[in-house]
C-alpha cells in the first residue's frame, strides 16, 4: 500500500499515527478505519447495537451483498455480538473515494435500521470514546474506559505486598538454613542446602507477598546469599560445641562467639571457603534455570496492559 494515510482519509476523520487508526463519525455514527499495510487493505470497524434493532435481517442482507455492489470490498461481516467488520482493498488513488462511499453507506444503513453505536465491551448505547486497548482500537463507554484504565494501572488482580513477601522470604530461607545446619551436623558438606535456601525463600515470598515480582526475586537472592553465610557460621558454632563443649565447659553461646577466633586458623578457613564455594556454586547451578524461568514469566505478567484514549 503506497499511500499517505492523511490523503485518503474520508472527511471528518482523524488519523492516529502511533496506533495506526483513523477514527471519526459519519451521519452521527462513529467508525474506526485501520490500514493493514501487509494485506494492502483497510479494515472498517463499527460497534453497533445490531441485536436490539428491529431490522437486523435487513442490515445483515445489506452486508451480505456489499461485495457484489462494490468490487473493492473483500469482506463484510458481523460477529454476532456488536461488531461489523468490512475489509476493502486498497486502490491507492481511489482509496479516499472508496472509504468515503463505504463509510457513508454503512452509516446510512445504520440510521435506516435504527442501529446506534454501542460500547464494544458492555454493548450499552452510551456516549463512546475511541481508545486503543493493548494496541487494538475500540470504542468504549466512559464506564468501561474507566474500568480498563484502572485495570491497566492496577496491574491485574493480585497485588504484591513487598513487606509481607520479605517476611515470607526470611521464613522460607530460615527453613533452608536449618537444613544446611542439620546436614552440616551430620558431617556432610552442607552446600547442598544452598539450593533449598534460595528455593524456600522464593516460595515464602510468594506465599506471604501474594506475588513474586522481579523486585521480590532480587530480594530473595540477596537474602539467600546472606543466609548461606549465616548458615555456615551457625554450622561452625555447632561443631565447636560438639567437639569442645564438654571438654571446656562451653555453652552454645560461647561456642558461637568462638567462631571468629576459629576462622583465624588457616586449615579451618580453607574448609569453610570450600564449603561456601560449594554452597554458592550449587545454589547458582541449581537455581539458575528456575530463577531465569520465573524472571521471564514475571516479565510476561507485567507487560503493561495499556489503554490509551484516541
Ligand atoms: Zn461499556
Amino acid at each position: 500500500m503506497n499511500v499517505q494515510i492523511e490523503n485518503i482519509m474520508p472527511e471528518g476523520f482523524v488519523y492516529e499515527k502511533v496506533h495506526n487508526v483513523m477514527h471519526g463519525a459519519v451521519n452521527g455514527i462513529a467508525l474506526l478505519i485501520v490500514p493493514i499495510m501487509a494485506e494492502n487493505q483497510f479494515r472498517i470497524q463499527l460497534h453497533g447495537d445490531i441485536e436490539r434493532s428491529g431490522k437486523k435481517e435487513n442490515f445483515l442482507e445489506f452486508l451480505k451483498v456489499l461485495d457484489q455492489r462494490h468490487p473493492f470490498v473483500r469482506y463484510a461481516g458481523y460477529n454476532g455480538r456488536n461488531t461489523v467488520t468490512i475489509q476493502i482493498d486498497s486502490m491507492e488513488q481511489e482509496d479516499k473515494e472508496n472509504l468515503t462511499i463505504i463509510a457513508s453507506e454503512i452509516t446510512s444503513k445504520c440510521m435506516e435500521c435504527g442501529i446506534p453505536n454501542c460500547c464494544s465491551r458492555c454493548k450499552n448505547v452510551l456516549p463512546l470514546r475511541a481508545a486503543a486497548v493493548d494496541g487494538m482500537p475500540a470504542l468504549l463507554c466512559e464506564n468501561c474506559f474507566t474500568q480498563e484504565m484502572s485495570g491497566a494501572n492496577g496491574q491485574g488482580i493480585r497485588k504484591e505486598n513487598v513487606f509481607l513477601g520479605f517476611i515470607g522470604a526470611v521464613g522460607g530461607a530460615l527453613l533452608g538454613t536449618a537444613l544446611w545446619v542439620a546436614i552440616g551436623m551430620v558431617g556432610f558438606i552442607a552446600g547442598i542446602a544452598g539450593y533449598a535456601i534460595v528455593f524456600c525463600g522464593m516460595k515464602g515470598y510468594e506465599m506471604l507477598g501474594k506475588k513474586l515480582s522481579r523486585k521480590g526475586i532480587v530480594i530473595c537472592i540477596v537474602l539467600s546469599c546472606l543466609m548461606i553465610l549465616g548458615a555456615e557460621y551457625i554450622s561452625l558454632g555447632f561443631s565447636i560445641y560438639k567437639e569442645l563443649g564438654k571438654e571446656y565447659y562451653l555453652s552454645l553461646l560461647d561456642s558461637f562467639s568462638l567462631v571468629p577466633a576459629l576462622l583465624e586458623e588457616p586449615e579451618i578457613v580453607g574448609g569453610v571457603i570450600k564449603d561456601l564455594i560449594f554452597g554458592y556454586g550449587l545454589a547458582i547451578w541449581a537455581c539458575f534455570s528456575s530463577v531465569r524461568l520465573v524472571w521471564r514469566q514475571v516479565q510476561q505478567e507485567q507487560k503493561p496492559h495499556t489503554v490509551v484514549p484516541l
